[in-house]
């Protein structure tokens, strides 16, 4: 909806200028953007206080009307007035929009990120004077973007009349492109080095334009030289960021490069607590485990997991047990994921490596069972639906622990021997073919 309605904002404007005196239009309607659209509701961008007084008192019922000339009659119509950095034009401003979910508080710290979130902490305690830059860099769903816009959440919290902006890269480098064609060079470094703080989300995007890097460059240095807080994000470090020049590699490495890893298991339940908390979701401690064990790839993955399970429990009105959980994990899963029975995987297992299945599920700790068994976990934890605790369960009574120091052990074999991969390899095919 946002993007038709920035489409037909145009028209409802020529709508207006029918509707009012062309002294109305100029005073009124020539200084609104509009900011957004969500749901059925409009967001208006006012100069002051008086355009949003005066509109809402004058001219809503003239605006909702508009809007339904045009097609789309909004439920409600809100102004909002301009923050005190200058408007940004009205496609690249949604982009700046921030989730106001996106805050301190909600983000769950542990080890994997605990850097990452000090290190935005003290920007905000002190920007432009610890870290600057700062410049996270972390894989997918780890966190940035959440971490990125609770600075500028908090930041415009703690002191309003600070000029900060949050904007992904690439709405940065569209605003660029929209720039050299309207030739507003002095809106567009009027905006960019006036700010307080700006901050960038996924500058990888950077490698797209070298002349965008240039005028990053300048832009750079004078918020720098100025001693206005920079934050940054990336899903690589500094020096992997394709075509970036030297000179950018290593300003971006004067503040601070905090990485974010995966969370850990503990992380990973804290966050599913808090998440299912959030959403009235009740869950068992069987559940917070099997989630917490399946889903491990990032945090984003796990929170659209939690967020499909809450889903299919009003939908279905139905509890979330453990295998209501498992049904949503699985359906989640890339497609082409099939499941095998942990029985065939024995059964294979047993077959390539001639160890019986009785001593792959005995407690013997002879080398070449240790292997074999530990092959059978690794591949159970890759084909079937079953938690770390019933893979440990089967195959020999063991632990949720013991799974995943089964599953690194086998993945360190991987890495260092070819023909062991090349086994596993068959075996994983074998395995999917009989059961496809
Ligand atoms: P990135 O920008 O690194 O790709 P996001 O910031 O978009 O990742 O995070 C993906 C999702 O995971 C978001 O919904 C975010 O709120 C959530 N998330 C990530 N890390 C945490 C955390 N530590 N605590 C709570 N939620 C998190
Ligand atoms: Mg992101």
């Amino acid at each position: 909806m946002a993007q038709k309605m920035q489409d037909l904002w145009p028209k409802v404007l020529e709508e207006l200028k029918r509707q009012v005196s062309p002294q109305q239009f100029q005073t009124w309607f020539s200084k609104v953007h509009l900011l957004g659209a969500e749901d059925d509701s409009v967001d208006i961008q006012v100069p002051n206080t008086l355009y949003k007084e005066w509109l809402s008192k004058s001219y809503k019922g003239l605006l909702e009307d508009a809007f339904s000339a045009v097609g789309q009659a909004p439920r409600e119509v809100r102004f909002t007035v301009e923050g005190p950095s200058p408007p940004l034009p009205l496609h690249i401003a949604s982009s700046s929009r921030l989730n106001k979910d996106y805050t301190f508080e909600n983000f769950v710290v542990g080890p994997a990120n605990r850097l990452a979130h000090a290190a935005a902490l003290a920007v905000v305690e002190s920007p432009g004077c610890t870290y600057n830059p700062l410049f996270l860099e972390g894989g997918v769903g780890l966190g940035k973007t959440h971490l990125l816009q609770a600075i500028c959440l908090a930041l415009r919290a703690k002191s309003p009349g600070l000029r900060v902006l949050y904007l992904p890269c690439e709405a940065f480098v569209n605003h660029y492109i929209y720039t050299i064609k309207s030739g507003c060079w002095e809106d567009f470094r009027g905006l960019y080095r006036g700010l307080d703080a700006l901050i960038i989300d996924d500058v990888s995007f950077l490698s797209h334009s070298q002349r965008f890097r240039e005028e990053f460059f300048h832009t750079f240095n004078s918020l720098y030289n100025a001693q206005r807080q920079i934050v940054l994000s990336s899903s690589c470090p500094p020096e992997e960021i394709p075509s970036l020049e030297e000179r950018l590699v290593s300003r971006f490495k004067w503040g601070l490069v905090a990485k974010i890893d995966p969370p850990d298991y503990e992380t990973r339940v804290a966050i599913i607590e808090q998440k299912a908390s959030s959403l009235g979701l009740n869950l068992l401690q069987d559940v917070v485990s099997l989630l917490a064990e399946t889903v491990t790839a990032n945090t984003r993955e796990l929170v659209g997991t939690i967020l499909s399970l809450s889903r299919f429990v009003s939908l279905n009105n139905c509890l979330p047990t453990v295998e209501v959980a498992r049904q949503v994990v699985f359906a989640a899963r890339p497609r082409g994921k099939q499941t095998v029975p942990i029985e065939d995987i024995l059964t294979a297992v047993s077959g390539r490596f001639g160890v019986s299945q009785h001593l792959l599920q005995s407690k013997k700790r002879t080398k070449s069972v240790v292997v074999a068994r530990h092959v059978a976990m690794y591949l159970a934890r890759r084909l079937t639906a079953l938690s770390l605790k019933e893979i440990g369960g089967f195959i020999g009574g063991r632990d949720h622990s013991t799974v995943i120091h089964a599953d690194a052990h086998i993945l360190a074999l991987r890495d260092s021997d070819k023909p062991f991969c090349s086994i596993l390899d068959a075996l994983e095919a074998d395995l999917l073919r009989s059961c496809g």
